[in-house]
């Protein structure tokens, strides 16, 4: 039995005093329906961190070296030291804008795993990509590399995110039925590479325009066992609604 688990992306939002606010309203909230989450920028995860109980706080990137001459970039161990466990790796925007590959999606993918860390890896198809009909092989490349060399049993801690490019912060979601497709066709892959039985054990979240209405409905879908939200996870209000959705 995989527990859900929903994690807000807040990408480049929220100062450490709205951080504060955030946690000191929804953390007592939070039910054991789940597994609840807030990935921060930086500046503020050590804010999140004393604060939360209950939530889950995760950073939104971070460096596959353990230290050098990387300006701007973060390491496993300075997330560590302030106890941040969790990282989303090879997200859409960070592929699209700040030349995030395969090659360091799985580098970054193997140091979290070796720092002890969790990863939520990011995959999912363009626009273009979904329209010429490839969603499946994109996703297909894209798991394999972000898993090249990682061992049998890590592979079990690993969140995937199914997040469609095309419905990120666009309103438009995926069915249900495309999400459950794509995610089912992503353990496979997983399946081919790790075998059932670890295979079922991962956690494949969808993300892309998910609202607390939503929710419900596409955790009931068999191979969906969580989401990756972005606008909906920013209010206090509706990340509280997320939650009392869920039930
Ligand atoms: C995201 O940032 O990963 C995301 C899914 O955003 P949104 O929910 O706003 O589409």
């Amino acid at each position: 039995m995989r527990k859900p688990i929903i994690v807000g992306n807040w990408k480049m939002n929220k100062t450490i005093a709205e951080t504060k606010a955030f946690v000191e309203a929804v953390d007592s909230s939070v039910s054991d329906s789940a597994d609840w989450g807030i990935a921060t920028p930086y500046l503020a995860l050590q804010t999140a961190k004393s604060l939360a109980s209950n939530l889950i706080v995760a950073a939104e990137n971070c460096h596959f070296e353990e230290s050098g001459a990387f300006t701007g970039e973060i390491s496993t161990s300075m997330l560590k030291e302030i106890g941040v466990e969790w990282v989303i790796l090879g997200h859409s925007e960070r592929r699209q804008y700040f030349g995030e590959t395969n090659a360091t999606v799985n580098a970054k993918t193997l140091k979290v795993l070796d720092a002890g860390m969790t990863p939520i890896v990011c995959v999912g198809e363009t626009l273009e990509e979904y329209e010429a009909g490839s969603t499946k092989d994109v996703c297909k490349t894209q798991t394999v590399a972000a898993f090249k060399d990682v061992c049998p049993k890590c592979i079990e801690k690993v969140v995937i995110a199914y997040e469609p490019v095309w419905a990120i912060g666009t309103g438009k979601t995926a069915t249900n039925e495309i999400a459950q497709d794509v995610c089912a066709y992503i353990r496979g892959v997983v399946a081919e590479l790790y075998g059932q039985e670890a295979a079922d054990k991962v956690r494949i979240q969808y993300g892309g325009s998910v609202k607390p209405e939503g929710l419900k409905t596409l955790l009931e879908q068999p191979d969906i066992d969580g989401a990756l939200v972005g606008g909906a996870s920013l209010l206090e209000d509706s990340y509280i609604a997320m939650i009392e959705n869920l039930g």
